[in-house]
């Protein structure tokens, strides 16, 4: 396959990532997209580079630290909104199991979480909530409000289009001058290509002022799920995961987010800035990687049901993307 022209489906950040990656290779590339950036998914991401909630781990594991190193290297980009965090990973029910990729990583086991490492260290003593293990690790963080912006830019600079509020009811709806389509359609992909094993995890977060003395991200992902990650100019309070398609915000669940959070970090509740949902497009049989054939033949790469992990898994899929592209 050596196509010239490209149509990639979709503005999240899979669809932005490889666009970046086609059009600086010189591509004729363009974006055809029902929302572009905030709007989507992407928007409503923590995000923070850690693999969860997408299959199968020996595809994913490899994806993730592949993009690892590219996300790593925009640290030095200050306009990309890409830093390195501290993040701490901690279980309310027993030992928590480092994994072999995080310690390849340099992930260092927290040995008193009760006490001395709470991220807030001041007020640290106020109360008592405990978690029993965690560890912690160094790991890219996207700035959502900054990174989807970024790509955009970069994609743009390199004479790649963008055209919003486009919606295709089937991939053999983009133009017939596209010789090659990407499906980076997230959620949507379940109509798009009729996925039936594409299924919508809900994650519903509550934005934040930003927290006095708190540097890194505090995450568990045992049930109910936590997490307090600051950016730039905010920070983000999470979280959930449930099978659901409602995209409308729960303020219920948003005050038991802002409750739980506050009474980890020990803090009095923070007012909310803003609430965001987003459905995690996660596929039962795993990301979905590779060619296909449209009905009128031209060549398709799908690159959807990256679930939890879309950030994490951008660059070593969109990188996955091209090579199939060349081969
Ligand atoms: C609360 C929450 C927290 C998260 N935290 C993290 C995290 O910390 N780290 C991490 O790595 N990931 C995280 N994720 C997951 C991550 O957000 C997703 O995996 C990622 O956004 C998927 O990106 P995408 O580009 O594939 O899809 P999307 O961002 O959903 O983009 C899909 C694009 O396709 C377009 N589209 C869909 N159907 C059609 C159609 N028929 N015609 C035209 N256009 C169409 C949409 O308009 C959109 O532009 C989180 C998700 C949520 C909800």
């Amino acid at each position: 396959m050596s196509a010239k022209s490209v149509a990639i489906v979709g503005a999240g950040v899979s669809g932005l990532t490889c666009g970046v990656l086609f059009a600086e290779r010189g591509y004729r590339t363009a974006i055809f997209a029902k929302q572009i950036g905030q709007q989507t998914t992407s928007g409503a991401a923590a995000a923070v580079w850690f693999p969860y909630d997408a299959e199968p781990a020996e595809k994913v594991i490899p994806l993730a630290l592949r993009t690892f190193d590219v996300l790593a290297d925009l640290t030095h980009v200050p306009e990309s909104g890409v830093s390195m965090i501290e993040l701490h990973q901690f279980s309310r029910d027993g030992e928590i199991q480092i994994p072999d990729w995080a310690i390849q990583l340099g992930a260092r086991p927290l040995s008193s979480v009760a006490t001395g490492l709470w991220p807030v260290r001041d007020r640290a003593q106020r109360d008592g909530y405990s978690f029993k293990s965690g560890f912690s690790l160094r790991v890219p963080l996207m700035d959502t409000t900054i990174y989807l912006d970024y790509l955009a830019a970069r994609f743009r600079k390199a004479r790649g289009e963008i055209h919003a509020n486009v919606r295709f009811e089937k991939l053999e709806e983009v133009d017939s001058k596209f010789d090659l389509a990407i499906n980076c359609a997230g959620i949507g992909a379940r109509e798009l290509v009729q996925d039936t094993d594409v299924e919508p995890h809900r994650g519903q977060v509550a934005i934040v002022p930003k927290i006095d003395g708190l540097s890194g991200a505090i995450v568990c992902d045992d049930a109910p799920l936590m997490y307090a990650i600051p950016r730039t100019n905010d920070c983000v309070f999470g979280g959930t995961n449930e099978v659901s398609d409602n995209l409308a915000a729960d303020p219920a669940i948003t005050r038991r987010i802002v409750a739980a959070c506050s009474r980890v970090l020990n803090i009095d509740k923070p007012q909310v800035l803003a609430e965001r949902v987003g459905l995690r497009p996660f596929r039962r049989s795993g990301v979905r990687l590779e060619r296909d054939r449209l009905r009128d033949s031209r060549d398709v790469i799908h690159n959807y049901g990256h679930g939890g992990a879309g950030f994490t898994l951008s660059w070593g899929c969109a990188c996955e993307v091209l090579e199939t592209a060349t081969l």
